[in-house]
């Protein structure tokens, strides 16, 4: 009687599984194949609005690609700890890109010490390169903070950010690579 029940639960699972693993796939919105965003030359010199290829990945190619905690964040829309990420605390003059397709996303002359254990941003470094929409999660509205190129899930913006603008770009370091300023 017992093993009777537990081979139903296990049927009724395995059916279950059936039809999610075949079940059809609603692609969901996607980059655009071309986006115009703003380049920067190395010494963080706003260079102009380019045209460039969107990057579309499909979630395979993205696992293949990146390193499991960028992936998490990037591509399944999770959050570092607080504290744990490379650059919440860095100063150091640079250019910060998407950690998913190198677009440049934010600068360290709009970074700011918040205390809260992530990165912080008054601003982007472009507004196009940024994609910013509303966010629900466990119905807690939020604005989330997108790459404008691939897409990936970056962070989210606040707004208890300081004067004059009072926004807070809160980020995850294993959404972003860093490079310094070069100059020449
Ligand atoms: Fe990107």
């Amino acid at each position: 009687m017992v093993r009777r029940a537990f081979l139903g639960i296990v049927a009724a699972g395995g059916a279950g599984y059936a039809w999610f693993a075949t079940r059809p796939v609603v692609p969901g919105p996607q980059v655009a194949r071309r986006v115009s965003i703003v380049q920067f030359d190395p010494s963080g010199v706003r260079l102009g609005l380019v045209e460039v290829d969107g990057v579309r990945k499909t979630d395979l190619e993205w696992r293949g690609s990146l390193p499991l905690d960028s992936y998490m964040v990037l591509r399944q829309k999770d959050t570092e700890l607080a504290f744990a990420g490379e650059f919440h605390k860095s100063q150091r003059p640079g250019l910060y890109r998407c950690a998913g397709c190198e677009t440049v996303v934010f600068d360290s002359r709009a970074k700011y010490a918040s205390g809260t254990g992530w990165p912080a941003f008054t601003e982007p470094a472009a507004r196009e390169n940024v994609v910013e929409g509303w966010d629900v999660y466990f119905g807690l509205r939020r604005i989330e903070v997108k790459c404008a190129r691939c897409w990936g899930h970056l962070g989210h913006l606040f707004d208890d950010g300081p004067p004059p603008g009072g926004l807070r770009y809160c980020i995850n370091s294993v959404a972003l690579k860093f490079s310094d300023f070069r100059v020449g």
